[in-house]
């Protein structure tokens, strides 16, 4: 039987492997910590996260509103003029050898 009979053939059962439910991602950034205590509330960091991670509590001074939606762009770090930000990415740490989880 060729092949073209073969699929018009309703006798024929196809099997199909299942398909696989796509595994949630990990986020990629473990932690973004802000030091209260050098943070003077600019709102620098807020305005440059291309994301909208941040978002400013009603005191004036950066939260972490949205954890998950951050690629660990490092805008924020970067951009804070008190060095008042950090994010910890998994990427980092396993680059520096301080982890042993996998990516
Ligand atoms: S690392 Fe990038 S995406 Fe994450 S909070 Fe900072 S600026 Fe936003
Ligand atoms: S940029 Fe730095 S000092 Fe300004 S609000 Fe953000 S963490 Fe605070």
């Amino acid at each position: 039987m060729k092949a073209e009979e073969a699929s018009r053939d309703p006798e024929r059962v196809e099997e199909t492997a299942p398909v696989e439910e796509p595994k949630p991602r990990r986020p990629r950034v473990r932690r973004i910590d802000i030091f209260r205590a050098w943070c003077k509330g600019c709102g620098i960091c807020v305005a440059f996260c291309p994301r909208g991670v941040l978002a400013i509590d009603e005191d004036g001074y950066p939260f972490v509103k949205d954890l998950e939606a951050c690629t660990g762009c490092g805008w924020c770090e970067i951009r804070c003029p008190d060095f008042a930000i950090t994010v910890e990415s998994r990427r980092r740490r396993s680059k520096a050898g301080e982890s042993n989880e996998k990516e």
